[in-house]
């Protein structure tokens, strides 16, 4: 029987590791496969506390370390199953068995549920932490993959800092896009929103203050078909439709390309088992403590969304961090609608870990 199990191995569920390990709980992470998260995917990071730049991999390794060394199990498996409806939790972890080369991952799991020895694979635990993180949705469009970090980006807040009087295009029309504009308009010398429809979903503040920036120009009607360069992004081939609704190609020389047409948390396996938002983001209590907050201000009447949203006695407010199972617990960018930063879901991992540490002393 494991105090706490925690599921993910990026900043938030290493962050909690290493504050659980200190406390003695001995946590086991299962970290993914493959493990580090986010970061991994990134070369310099230069706005994590501490270090003036250094790797992502890097970043990931030390927290690592330094977990295991008060004492943290971290094993490089992937969660596929959890049971959350009775305590102690139980938490089914991939079985290490040879695939045959012609077997999928879903025909794999199909008949390995069947077979006694997947049970194997299980713990049970007293409290679950789940730090499963976002993964920013792409375009699919030639060149895209091959120049990421060489100008293309998912992050302006992250990657804004290297485009200092450069041309750079956002992808997207909701309030991220709109974000990602702004922010990008403190370095870069002009922005281009690139947008497929003829208006913005953005809420109306945020595209007020777009139209009011001089340095940003929105193309309507557009999408990215091609991101070209060889080493680095040198443009991008879009398809324009005109009044007349005729297409046609353009070319636009840009210095950097920021996707921001949205993130999908990695939170399929809890889909039945915790509660979620429309878009998957696992709810905490102060999450629901602060859509109840701001559907009061704006006193608009429930959808049956909200009404959902707002079943508020499944959560514990004296737990910021838990979810709508007490004694499970989430951190880090699957929680995360606004920030999505490793400095962040660290915080959120520290915080879910203290909130363990209280809640086990009282639930034992
Ligand atoms: C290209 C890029 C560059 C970035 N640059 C920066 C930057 O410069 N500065 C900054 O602050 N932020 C940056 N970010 C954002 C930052 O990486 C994230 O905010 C941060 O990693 C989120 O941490 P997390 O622990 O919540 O999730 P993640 O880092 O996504 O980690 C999730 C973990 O969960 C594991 N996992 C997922 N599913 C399962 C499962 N079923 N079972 C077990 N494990 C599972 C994964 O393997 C991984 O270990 C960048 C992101 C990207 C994509």
């Amino acid at each position: 029987m494991e105090n706490v199990v925690v599921i993910g191995g990026g900043p938030a569920g290493l962050s909690a590791a290493i504050y659980l390990a200190r406390a003695g709980l001995s946590p086991l992470v299962f970290a993914g496969s493959p493990p580090g998260g986010q970061l991994t995917l990134t070369s310099e990071v230069e706005n994590f506390p501490g270090h003036d730049s250094i790797l992502g991999s890097e970043l990931i390794e030390k927290m690592r370390k330094q977990a295991q060394r008060f004492g943290a199990k971290i094993v490089d498996e992937n969660v596929f199953k959890v049971d959350f409806s009775k305590r102690p939790f139980e938490v089914f972890t991939d079985p290490v068995v040879p695939r045959s080369s012609s077997q999928d991952e879903g025909s794999l799991r199909r008949s390995l549920a069947q077979t006694t020895d997947f049970r194997k694979n299980f713990v049970s635990s007293l409290a679950v932490i789940i730090a499963t993180g976002a993964k920013a949705l792409w375009l699919n469009v030639p060149g895209e993959q091959e120049l990421r970090g060489k100008g293309v980006s998912a992050c302006a807040t992250c990657d804004g800092f290297f485009f200092k009087d450069k041309v750079v295009a956002v992808v997207g029309g909701g309030d991220t896009a709109m974000e990602e504009a702004l922010t990008l308009t403190k370095f870069a010398k002009k922005v281009y929103i690139i947008h497929r429809r003829d208006s913005f979903r953005a809420s109306k503040i945020m595209q007020e203050r777009v139209f009011a920036n001089k340095k940003i120009e929105v193309i309507w009607n557009a999408q990215v078909v091609d991101v070209m360069g060889k080493t680095k992004v040198e443009g991008i081939k879009l398809k324009i439709k005109n009044e007349k609704l005729k297409m046609t190609i353009k070319n636009l020389k840009i210095d950097g390309l920021f996707v921001a047409i949205g993130h999908k948390p990695d939170t399929e396996i809890f889909a039945s088992q915790v509660e979620l938002d429309e878009k998957g983001y696992v709810y905490t209590s102060s999450r629901i403590a602060i859509e109840y907050i701001k559907n009061q201000i704006s006193n608009s009447k429930m959808t049956n969304q909200n009404s959902k949203i707002f079943n508020i006695k499944k959560y514990n407010f004296d737990y910021q961090m838990m979810t709508s199972v007490p004694g499970v617990f989430a951190a880090g960018d699957c929680v995360d609608i606004y920030y999505r930063q490793a400095a962040t879901a660290a915080g959120m991992g520290v915080a879910a870990a203290l909130e363990v540490e209280k809640w086990l002393e009282e639930n034992k």
